[in-house]
């Protein structure tokens, strides 16, 4: 295993009204490498006094930003997205130490980002009012878009650039300042990204990145009148209550959370690719991946031949350090995940589920744990019911249409769902079936900048792709005229 080049990673700071800063009181946070479970450099932690310097600026950023024409913000943030492509490599390297994935599935991410920084700021040039006709004709009745205002944005540890760049993108498109609460255990390339941003040239206020105690971060910003949105991506238990916080304040709020995806094999699908495909899916970032396929549900007449497909793929993946060339699947992101999934594993056999491939933690150094397939597992098993974020899959048969959607819309969640047919009468009866946000039949075409992303039920409300995610960042006006 090749070992990850750790004099690269260094201290991370925050950025408060154009400077990089330490946290008022100096302290910091341990930031490890999860291929080695060893620390790696440190972390500034946010004080409250950090916060509220934050605040100003932001109010104040936001006064300046919102000035400056919707094509100059288009132009600035063009700069930073061809600084991201320039810098690929090198931000892919701190993200694949500080979150496990492969150097590859980083770099795709980093440059993703240039892609989605040059949609959104496109996009924000086409944030059009209309003219509604009046009944007097000395009568104007226009409906203009204007910023929300200062955003605050709370990210997690599993996509580090993708997760920030959507938000960023999205608030600065539009002419709202944000500040944004980075995940502490993935630091260094979110604020590659911002640096990005900072170097194209955005004035100094307009973008905030602060790292400490989440909740105290959280409780704060969203209280307090500067703030006007939030958007978190995250769990479903925290983002329930950060939209109650959202609520007692009156802030627009944007929630992407969980999910328990369906992944539904008909027995009309091109078996092999169905499999591939979907394991390839399932043990992407080690499973760390609020749309990734989690039930695999396949028809009983292909099921074996299915299972025997997915089960090889599983046992045949390369697990090891993403600086490994040959690395597919890295370590889990954090210590946390590793005994989430022994637990899982754990109460699934108490259950009666058999171990088909993996199911166990791979040495004692860093975070790694087997590509697991799981078959004859219980409806009451914790993997049937919780999100697993990690690398476990479940497959099971089904007979029919109805039971399988039954099956399918049976948990709060409603994210993502997958389903693979030859017949285009089963893709479309699928397709309006699944209770989700989005579906993807026979491929897996999510997350492009220009398409919606977001769920609903527990999964959340709101979109981060397409122009409903810049939607998102604006107030409607009405100004109604008389010409007197
Ligand atoms: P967690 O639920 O405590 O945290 C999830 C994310 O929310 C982290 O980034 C964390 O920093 C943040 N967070 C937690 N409490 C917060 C608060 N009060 N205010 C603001 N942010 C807060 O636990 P975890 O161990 O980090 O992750 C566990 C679960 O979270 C996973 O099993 C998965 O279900 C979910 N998760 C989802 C996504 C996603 O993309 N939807 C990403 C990461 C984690």
């Amino acid at each position: 295993m090749t070992q990850s080049n750790q004099t690269a990673y260094a201290d991370v700071q925050m950025l408060i009204n154009g400077e990089w800063c330490n946290g008022a009181q100096g302290r910091t946070l341990p930031i490890l490498n999860p291929a080695t479970g060893k620390p790696m450099a440190n972390l500034a932690r946010a004080e409250i006094a950090d916060l509220d310097r934050a605040l100003d600026a932001a109010d104040k950023g936001f006064k300046v930003w919102r000035k400056v024409s919707a094509f100059d913000r288009y132009k600035i943030m063009r700069r930073a997205g061809d600084l991201m492509r320039e810098r690929a490599e090198s931000i892919a390297r701190l993200m694949v130490m500080e979150q496990g994935k492969p150097f590859a599935e980083a770099k795709m991410e980093t440059l993703a980002a240039a892609d989605l920084i040059d949609w959104f700021a496109e996009e924000g040039r086409r944030a059009y009012g209309r003219i509604v006709p009046a009944r007097a004709d000395n009568v104007t009745q226009m409906v203009v878009k204007e910023p929300v205002g200062p955003v605050a944005a709370f990210t997690p540890w599993n996509f580090p650039i993708n997760q920030v760049v959507r938000k960023l993108s999205g608030a600065l498109a539009t002419g709202c300042s944000i500040i944004v609460k980075a995940p502490e255990e993935t630091p260094a390339s979110p604020a590659a990204l911002i640096r990005a941003f900072v170097d194209a040239g955005v004035p100094a206020g307009v973008i905030g990145l602060v790292y400490g105690v989440p909740s105290e971060i959280s409780e704060y910003l969203i209280a307090h009148p500067v703030i006007r949105k939030i958007t978190f991506t995250g769990s479903t238990p925290v983002g329930k209550q950060l939209a109650a916080l959202a609520g007692q304040h009156m802030k627009r709020a944007t929630m992407e959370l969980g999910g328990h995806a369906p992944a539904i094999v008909f027995d009309d699908a091109d078996v092999d690719r169905a499999a591939k495909m979907l394991a390839g899916a399932k043990f992407r970032n080690a499973g760390q991946v609020c749309v990734s396929p989690t039930r695999f549900l396949v028809q009983e007449k292909i099921y074996e031949r299915f299972l025997d497909a997915f089960t090889q793929y599983a046992k045949d993946l390369k697990v090891g350090d993403g600086m490994d060339p040959a690395t597919q699947m890295g370590p889990l992101a954090n210590g946390r995940r590793v005994s989430a999934m022994e637990r899982i594993v754990a109460d699934a056999v108490e259950k009666g589920a058999k171990i088909v491939a993996g199911g166990k933690r791979i040495g004692d150094a860093g975070f790694f744990f087997q590509p697991t397939v799981l078959t004859n597992v219980s409806m009451d098993a914790r993997i049937m019911n919780e999100e697993p974020f990690g690398p476990i899959a479940p497959v099971a048969p089904f007979k029919d249409f109805d039971s399988v959607v039954a099956e399918a819309n049976r948990l709060p969640w409603g994210l993502a769902a997958y389903a693979y047919t030859s017949s285009a009468k089963t893709a479309a009866a699928i397709g309006s079936a699944f209770e989700s946000g989005m579906v993807s039949i026979n491929h897996h075409g999510l997350a492009l900048p220009e398409i919606p992303f977001g769920g609903v039920k527990d999964s959340g409300y709101g979109s981060e792709g397409g122009s409903e995610a810049i939607e998102a960042y604006l107030n409607t006006k009405l100004i109604t005229h008389q010409t007197v």
